[in-house]
């Protein structure tokens, strides 16, 4: 498999760990956003795009992140800690929307997006820098709002 095309979206001053969106392209064919550039503990890591996991309130059926602790339809108290746990023992607030399937694809991966991340880092600091362009995305509001990286991948 050949990564055709990194595009990393870097995010300054942020105050948590949160330092960059990346887009890969795959054999020029496929294109997956949203991959969340992290600083862990033990360095930088990938997490791929995710979804926030919701059930249904008791009472009415209204949807609701696991995290909520009133139903945003009916007001009722949910009970927390409710949804899946991993293996040890914590809230799997997360599902990946993509993901590679073994830990290779993810070595493989994680390299060219560290990489590009690194480039671009690198260049941010060259005069006249200009920020690669993600036509749609709004990554600006990601930049002024407090975002929240979830550490769920490791
Ligand atoms: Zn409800």
């Amino acid at each position: 498999m050949n990564i055709t095309e990194v595009r990393v979206k870097l995010l300054e001053n942020q105050p948590d760990k949160l330092r960059g969106f990346a887009s890969i392209t795959i054999e020029n064919f496929l294109v997956i956003r949203d991959l969340k550039i992290i600083e862990g503990a033990n360095g930088l890591f990938i997490a791929m795009p995710s979804r926030k996991l919701c059930d249904r309130c008791p009472a009415c059926a209204g949807k609701n992140h696991l995290r909520a602790r009133f139903c945003n339809d009916c007001g009722r108290r949910l009970q927390s800690g409710r949804g899946p746990h991993d293996e040890r023992g914590r809230m799997r607030l997360y599902a990946d929307i993509a993901h590679p399937i073994h830990q290779r694809a993810r070595d493989f991966m994680e390299a060219e997006v560290l990489s590009s991340f690194r480039n671009e880092l690198k260049r941010s600091q060259e005069e006249g820098y200009v920020a690669v362009s993600f036509d749609d995305m709004d990554y600006e509001s990601y930049e002024r709002a407090t975002t929240s990286a979830h550490n769920s991948q490791r």
